[in-house]
């Protein structure tokens, strides 16, 4: 049988940026879905990459003294090395400089061109330069740009245009018909009132500079930015080539983006599409922002929680549970450093980690480590493995949301509820009677194999820790799908004594 096919993306980061707690952020979420999806048995494309054209990015060249090129390399070089040390596993990292990608762009376009709906015409209105954005009169507040508020400039070039006002009735049907494909449901709001505003023709060439992928037969001009960077999701599975991974995997399952690029991937990219006659991805999710330490994210506090310091201080998956335990996906959240130790402290070195380590510890004194057969299952017993393989439905629907915090929970309950197990069911006094030993054993074997079911579904979330935590079950094959029913350990496995998972940190000497 053939594994279904999950597509799922994050933006291309632009190079003239530095990889900050936001890229992270998203793209750690695209890699907890795709490893969800690759532990449930689909073939899973997990894209990311870089945005490397465009007017910023050769002024900043030019100030640095090098090329464009050399600074995307150089750039570029940051973001995999981050995704590298935070266990992201994409399939795929393309970057807009790549022959496979200005090809693609250039058919895209060529197609678009030939349907009738992109033209040539004039543009003028007000420019802003730094964010390469054309506004008009009525968007700009006291002729500032709205976005940056820098000074705007009138500026007139001749422009190829994209019919984007030929497909409003077009993308407002779609998206009323499919309730799904704008998340969350406010931003899904805003974007269709803004479409029911009008949309307007859109400028799709620059003749300003040279930065970019040359407008096929009128090489003066070079594909707009986004154009050329939204299709970067269809060119890295290899279109136009349909007998591939694009006839494969397109459209994307999930398109992960954060906000304040949503109208990019909610109305141009869609209508593009339209145009270009190829399927729409089914869902777009805009997740929020993160304020740090209470404040708006600026330059300075950005190296507050420069990723690469809180992987290097905390570890990756500290720092992977964080992100999506903290905030629920798609609302604003709050970076501080006391909130990220607390949970360190509290759900991981104190919840998860001395479970294992007390239920192993216990193992081994009372068995010499070999894990016994399960005997006459008491209710209480029942009532922790209905709660355990409740569990996996649960995190399933949690995923299906993008609703990572209440995934978290899910599995969180079910290791606070081993505790309390443990506690309810006393091994240490069941100890002391020889005629308790059958019971001991079902004990000791239920609150392990519950662990084992939770190290499963980990294995989306904190790799590493579930790799460690299966390593001290004596569990040899990797997390899958078939192993997520009650069960999978068996009598007779050696488990080892738990090291602490997560040493505990000192608050106050942080
Ligand atoms: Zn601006």
């Amino acid at each position: 049988m053939t594994k279904p096919a999950f597509y799922v993306t994050t933006p291309i980061y632009y190079v003239n940026d530095v990889p900050h707690i936001g890229h992270a952020y998203t793209t750690l979420a695209a890699d907890v879905l795709a490893r969800y999806k690759r532990l449930m048995g689909f073939d899973v494309f997990f894209l990311t990459g870089t945005d490397e054209h465009g007017q910023k990015v050769e002024k900043a060249a030019t100030a640095a003294g090098e090329t464009p090129l050399e600074l995307a390399d150089r750039v570029m070089k940051r973001f995999q090395s981050l995704w590298e040390k935070l266990e992201i596993s994409h399939t795929d990292f393309i970057r807009t400089t790549q022959e496979r990608h200005k090809k693609g762009v250039s058919v895209l376009f060529e197609r678009v061109l030939e349907r009738g709906d992109i033209y040539l015409g004039e543009y003028e209105d007000w420019y802003c330069t730094p964010c390469e954005t054309f506004w008009t009169e009525t968007q700009l507040i006291d002729f500032k740009c709205p976005d940056c508020n820098r000074p705007t400039e009138k500026l007139k070039e001749e422009s190829y245009f994209f019919r984007m006002s030929k497909y409003q009735e077009q993308l407002l049907a779609h998206i009323e018909a499919n309730p799904d494909f704008i998340q969350p449901k406010s931003r899904r709001n805003e974007i269709i009132s803004f479409v029911k505003e009008g949309l307007r023709d859109l400028s799709v060439s620059r003749t300003t500079f040279q930065w970019g992928i040359p407008v096929p037969g009128d090489p003066k001009h070079v594909v707009y930015v986004w154009f050329d960077a939204l299709a970067n999701y269809i060119t890295a599975l290899g279109y136009p080539d349909e007998s591939g991974d694009f006839g494969k995997f397109w459209p994307a399952n999930v398109q992960l983006i954060g906000k304040d690029i949503l109208r990019f991937h909610a109305v141009y990219w869609p209508t593009f599409l339209m145009a270009a006659g190829l399927p729409i991805p089914s869902r777009v999710f805009a997740h929020g922002w993160w304020t740090v330490e209470g404040q708006k994210m600026s330059k300075s506090l950005q190296n507050v929680v420069e990723p690469n310091m809180l992987i290097d201080k905390y570890g990756a998956d500290a720092v992977r549970y964080f992100l999506l335990r903290e905030v629920p996906f798609g609302l604003d959240g709050d970076f501080s450093h006391t909130s990220l130790i607390h949970r360190i402290n509290s759900d991981l070195a104190n919840d998860l980690g001395n479970l294992l380590n007390r239920s192993t510890a216990m193992l081994g004194k009372y068995f010499g480590g070999v894990l016994q057969q399960p005997a006459q299952e008491t209710e209480l017993d029942a009532a922790y493995r209905e709660k355990t393989m409740a569990m996996v439905a649960l995190v399933d629907g949690h995923l299906e949301d993008l609703a990572f915090s209440k995934a978290l929970q899910a599995i969180w309950e079910v290791i606070s509820a081993g505790n309390k197990y443990i506690d309810e069911t006393a091994p240490w006094t069941l100890a002391k009677d020889e005629a308790n030993k059958e019971r001991l054993a079902t004990v000791m074997y239920y609150m392990l194999e519950s662990q084992r079911m939770v190290y499963f579904l980990l294995s989306a979330f904190m790799p590493k820790t579930s790799e460690k935590g299966l390593c001290y079950l004596g569990v040899t094959e990797a997390p899958n799908r078939e192993g997520l029913v009650w069960g999978g350990l068996k009598a007779g496995t050696t488990i080892a004594k738990a090291e602490a998972l997560f040493p505990r940190i000192d608050e106050k000497a942080e």
